[in-house]
């Protein structure tokens, strides 16, 4: 199969753009987190091609990778920022997003978080609830402000996706279901403390097909239709993100294709003319990074040979969490040894903590594995269970690699805890 975009055999020798994934490894320690800057930029510059000649905005859904050089990259390159929490809006800043660029998603919002947002001056609220937009609305008028606020919906289309990534069924907690939208609309719009300014959905994650993201532009379309009955006007249509990525021979559409088949429909319907908002994350970052681990024992049995490395469900939550399938590569191929099936399993004291069943590796302990398709949701996600130190994390751009982040130490972890005297 082959390999994500910038990542090479040379010489037998596993290579990000122009690095060795062994110097790193041998230079930062493991498990390390390497990006590649031009598996980024070509992710992001599809969305660009698919949307260029619209006015458009793509707010990168900083969630998936929120490290602060990731997000420079992404904002110098032209992406706003979508952000899910107080934290994310503080890293937003931190790398230099204009705040008119950022639009603040998820169904939790707090008053300090709206309040702190609103002094930014962000670009929009995505209201995901009746309740919330009145506490909005009250926050923004004790300040003396208008929110801009669009209402998710739930279009109520089945992204035909894994259950916990799905977002857009009518029983799941997101989004303002399809059958309350027109009043909530016309609530909003008679909100002093609110200007309506769009509209939002999001229907899921790891999407790989383009029928989902058609089936809910007809829905949101029909929506926008009956909400702008009413006389008011929607300046910008946000569609959410979702794509897919190859993890294992998954075929999405490519960005560059499916948004002219979207852009398409919006003109045949006679909306060409709004801004156009999509808030990416998974496809923009998800195959730019591996995670990097070595291999600390080997532990054949009778039923199951385990392999026992570096990283752990800590450092790459996924297949703990959705059992998601990660590719494991040798970053150095054993050529000539024979190969054994290997359940690849972390340190960490729990029987989920796996990052591949049943993969046919010729390894021996002091090797190194690239978990593939690393760079989203792995280390945004990562935590300190075990007390395990976070992993450091490496970009690289042709034959530059800089570290964007240390190795967590354990000091670093105690620092905000206060022993008994
Ligand atoms: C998570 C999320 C995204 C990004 O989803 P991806 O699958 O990573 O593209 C976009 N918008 C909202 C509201 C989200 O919650």
């Amino acid at each position: 199969m082959p390999l994500p975009a910038h990542l090479t055999h040379r010489h037998g020798e596993l290579h990000f753009e122009d690095v060795s994934l062994e110097r790193l490894a041998r230079e930062h320690g493991t498990p390390l987190f390497v990006y590649s800057r031009a598996a980024m930029l070509q992710s992001l510059a599809a969305y660009q091609r698919g949307l260029a000649g619209r006015s458009h905005l793509i707010c990168y859904a900083m969630k998936a990778n929120s490290s602060l050089a990731i997000l420079q990259t992404l904002v110098n390159a032209g992406c706003g920022l979508d952000i899910v929490s107080g934290g994310e809006l503080e890293r937003a800043l931190a790398a230099g997003c204009a705040p008119e660029r950022i639009v603040f998603s998820g169904v939790g919002k707090t008053r300090a978080e709206m309040r702190r947002a609103l002094d930014a001056g962000i670009g929009c609220f995505n209201v995901e609830s009746r309740g919330e937009l009145d506490v909005l609305d009250e926050v923004a008028r004790s300040m003396g402000r208008r929110a801009r606020v669009s209402i998710r919906v739930n279009p109520d289309v089945d992204a035909k996706t894994h259950p916990y990534i799905s977002t857009g069924l009518k029983d799941n907690k997101f989004g303002i279901a399809h059958g309350e939208v027109l009043l909530t609309y016309r609530h909003a719009a008679a909100c002093a403390g609110l200007e309506v300014v769009g509209i939002d959905c999001h229907i899921g994650s790891q999407i790989t097909e383009a029928a989902p993201y058609l089936d809910a532009m007809d829905r949101v379309l029909d929506l926008v239709a009956a909400i702008e009955v009413d006389g008011l006007r929607l300046h910008h249509l946000d569609f959410g993100g979702g794509l897919g990525i190859d993890y294992n021979g998954d075929t999405p559409p490519a960005a560059d294709t499916l948004w002219p088949r979207l852009l398409a429909k919006l003109d045949a319907r006679g909306y060409g003319d709004r801004t156009v908002m999509i808030e990416p994350g998974r496809s923009i970052v998800g195959n730019a990074g591996v995670c990097l681990t070595e291999v600390l024992y080997t532990k054949p049995g009778e039923h199951k040979n385990f392999l026992i490395v570096d990283a752990a469900m800590n450092d790459l939550p996924r297949p703990a969490m959705y059992e998601a399938y990660h590719r494991i590569e040798p970053v150095r191929a054993r050529e000539n040894e024979r190969p054994a099936v290997w359940d690849v399993v972390g340190p960490v004291c729990e029987s989920g903590d796996w990052l591949g069943r049943e993969r046919t590796l010729a390894v021996h302990p002091g090797d190194l594995l690239a978990v593939l398709s690393a760079g989203a949701y792995c280390m945004s996600m990562a935590s300190n269970y075990n007390t395990r130190g976070r992993a450091a994390e490496v970009l690289v751009d042709g034959a530059r690699a800089t570290s964007i982040r240390r190795r967590e130490s354990p000091a670093d972890q105690m620092r905000l805890e206060m022993p008994l005297a």
